[in-house]
């Protein structure tokens, strides 16, 4: 039997207090839910839109205690959450999705073990904890590969591109990681992504596959729709289908791939939440996917994923403002009437830091995006390549 939904006026608490758990707490606001988040002590751009914070950190016995009791439902903004704290949680009121989700899409060595076990295609890989066990993988892999971080890893960080030709006893020493993988590098023709969500009665929606482009290593663009052939474009989606499935997932998930050169789909990385690459849903879809997590979460039928228009994503990146706490200067956006800017409310704009986001609709939103970026880019701080 599908348990009762939260209606609206429902708690939700959120584990996580970034730009997702803010731009989730808007959703949740317009439609008459009360939001916790609790932010783990760390910068939290959502504490301006909920009802209540919790700022201690994650591992706090009162904090896990306060945030179950006063929560009817819970789910989470990113994965780098404890475990402890995770099963702590889960055990109090019901968390969507589970901790067992989460944690696996937390941890690559378990991610892509789950994918392998699954049979869903991936990267080729190998689990390696020290020198030997790398150079038997660089020997078997034979090639162009990157190495990662089992944990803590995104946007490029904890992650080394290896010609194969390395000596694997320095490489294991600089890269100083307890466990890591190692993976074939993919010559990929584009990056694609689809955000799905599943609800308690089983239900399943995705939104339209988008294409990622990426600089230094963090999303720059996302292009909606992505411009792949409608086979790949659907067995993307199929792909995503089998892994929230496979999981008996509850919320909303972000599937990334790799489009070889072949025209083969690997999944790269599984986000258990909203994810940067979804953000044009809130301008330029029937239902945002931050509404989707809510819908999902709270056991509501989802929403349709209609994408009204073509739209373009451009990332803010701190590189963009002036100065560390100088603004740019916004008419680069602004003077275009169909482009929509968010701002996460950040007060520090560290050149990696993702600031915030503007969306671009209808018709040539790519060159537009272009056109904007190179303004901001100019007026702003240049940063280092990894
Ligand atoms: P990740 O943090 O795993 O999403 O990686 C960040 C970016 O690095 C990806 O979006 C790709 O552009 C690139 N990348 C990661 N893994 C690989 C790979 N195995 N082959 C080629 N490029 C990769």
């Amino acid at each position: 039997m599908t348990p009762s939904p939260f209606p609206p006026g429902s708690t939700i608490g959120i584990l996580g207090g970034g730009q997702l758990a803010r731009m989730l707490c808007m959703e949740a606001k317009r439609m008459g839910y009360r939001t916790l988040v609790w932010t783990g002590g760390l910068e939290a751009p959502a504490t301006a839109l909920c009802d209540e914070v919790i700022e201690l950190p994650f591992d706090h016995h009162d904090a896990i205690n306060h945030f179950a009791e006063t929560a009817d439902v819970a789910t989470a903004e990113f994965e780098n959450i404890p475990r402890a704290t995770l099963d702590a949680v889960a055990a109090k009121v019901i968390l969507r999705p589970s901790a067992h989700a989460i944690a696996t899409c937390a941890n690559r060595e378990q991610e892509k073990t789950f994918l392998r076990n699954q049979q869903i295609p991936c990267a080729p890989f190998w689990i390696v904890s020290n020198a030997k066990e790398l150079a038997q993988a660089m020997q078997e892999l034979a090639g162009p590969g990157v190495l990662k971080t089992s944990a803590f890893g995104y946007d490029g960080k904890g992650q080394r591109k290896l010609s194969g030709n390395e000596d694997p006893t320095r490489i294991w020493e600089e890269f100083s990681s307890p466990r890591a993988i190692l993976e074939g590098f993919i010559d990929f023709q584009a990056e694609l992504s689809v955000m799905i969500a599943r609800n308690p009665a089983g239900q399943i929606h995705s939104f339209d596959p988008v294409e990622n482009q990426h600089r230094h290593h963090i999303l720059d663009l996302t292009i909606a729709p992505a411009g792949a052939p409608e086979v790949v474009r659907k067995q993307a989606c199929d792909i995503a289908t089998r892994i929230v499935e496979a999981f008996d997932y509850i919320g909303l998930m972000g599937v990334e791939f790799f489009l070889d050169t072949e025209g083969n789909l690997l999944v790269n990385e599984m986000a258990p939440r909203p994810h940067n690459s979804g953000h044009h849903t809130i301008d330029a879809c029937e239902t945002s996917q931050f509404e989707q997590q809510l819908r999902a979460v709270c056991g509501l039928p989802l929403g349709s994923t209609r994408l009204m228009t073509p739209a373009v994503m451009l990332n803010l990146l701190g590189d963009m403002w002036p100065g560390v706490e100088e603004s740019p200067d916004w008419s680069a956006i602004l003077e275009d009437a169909s482009a929509a800017l968010h701002l996460y409310g950040k007060k520090r704009a560290i050149e990696r830091r993702k600031m915030g986001h503007a969306t671009f609709l209808g018709d040539n939103a790519k060159a537009r995006a272009e056109v904007a970026k190179a303004r901001l880019l100019a007026k702003g701080r240049n940063f280092p390549s990894l």
